[in-house]
């Protein structure tokens, strides 16, 4: 059987994750790299000028200009955390590098903080990767199937179940029909205005759009440039060009979960799982460099307190 090249790509070792994060002062010169790699910007005037000085043994950079002070963790998701950046650093290796998702359990063995902590420090990460993704638009030839997490489509549909939460899958083909970027949403339901809701949010005007026939997604039909509508059977769907992709797409992202989320209700936090599912498939060519791209997301999303975390519920909804 041939090696998908994408599954058998190397990743980063945990040798080499040591050797480049193993300690607080190269974590601190990564993210230092990361969130002002031209030097010093000042994020509330933009100001470069600056000068330094150390306080309780933390380096703050004082701007010149409108005088304010910052740390290289203020302001980013690390923001007012106790954690050193080396269990963060861990945390970011651990969530990216593994090819399900690791639940906050895993995370507390892991990483030797209590379960509370490794909550916490999950769903921000998750939260940096779905507010990340939130401002992707899809364009060219999309291909859309809505689905559900934690219970089969048949039978029906979003009552009877608490836990079962609808989504629409959509995934950017090139002109070889293969796929380049996806986008996983929450749906409140597949009536009319909520699809209208989704196709705004989530494609660009000019897009091309194929959908089932037999499904509701027809409604988007009003804000794309063009929009075919296949006929899909059953039997047929998990074959049927050009659905092959989004069903895929869909089956990975439902195995990924079910290994780690079966005890959970989706329904609170789905945003932020589909966001994370997004997020690492919009980058699955370079799971190398995973680790310092979320690193680089880290550093550009705004602090989360936890009373927010955990009060968050799907945008989309
Ligand atoms: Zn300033």
């Amino acid at each position: 059987m041939p090696q998908n090249p994408i599954q058998f790509q190397p990743g980063m070792s945990l040798t080499e994750f040591t050797q480049n994060y193993g300690t607080e002062a190269q974590c601190e010169a990564a993210l230092l790299r990361s969130r002002w790699p031209e030097g010093f910007v000042c994020p509330d005037c933009g100001g470069r000028a600056h000068s330094t000085f150390v306080a309780d043994g933390r380096q703050y950079w004082q701007c010149s200009h409108c005088r304010s002070q910052h740390t290289l963790c203020s302001g980013t998701l690390f923001h007012a955390s106790k954690l050193p950046l080396t269990t963060w650093f861990q945390a970011l290796y651990l969530v990216t590098q593994n090819k399900n998702c690791i639940s906050a359990l895993s995370l507390k063995r892991h990483l030797g903080v209590s379960y509370r902590t490794a909550w916490r420090v999950k769903h921000k990460l998750l939260e940096a990767m779905a507010e990340r993704e939130d401002r992707r638009r899809l364009d060219g030839v999309v291909v859309a199937d809505d689905a559900y997490l934690g219970g089969k489509r048949a039978g029906k549909r979003g009552r009877g179940s608490e836990n079962k939460v609808p989504f629409v899958a959509a995934v950017e083909l090139d002109e070889d029909g293969h796929p380049q970027h996806v986008r996983f949403d929450p749906i409140a339901d597949l009536k009319a205005a909520s699809v209208v809701d989704w196709a705004r949010q989530a494609l660009e005007p000019t897009v091309q759009l194929v959908t089932d026939g037999l499904a509701s997604l027809g409604a988007a039909a009003a804000v794309v440039a063009t929009h075919g509508a296949i006929i899909v059977t059953p039997r047929q769907s998990s074959d049927l060009e050009p659905f092959r992709w989004v069903n895929t797409f869909i089956a990975n992202l439902k195995t990924a979960m079910r290994g780690t989320y079966h005890h959970f209700k989706f329904n609170k936090y789905t945003h932020r799982y589909l966001g994370e599912a997004q997020y690492r498939v919009n980058r699955r060519f370079d799971l190398h460099s995973l680790v310092g791209c979320l690193l680089h997301t880290c550093a550009r999303t705004a602090p989360c307190p936890e009373h927010w975390l955990r009060l968050a519920v799907a945008r989309a909804a």
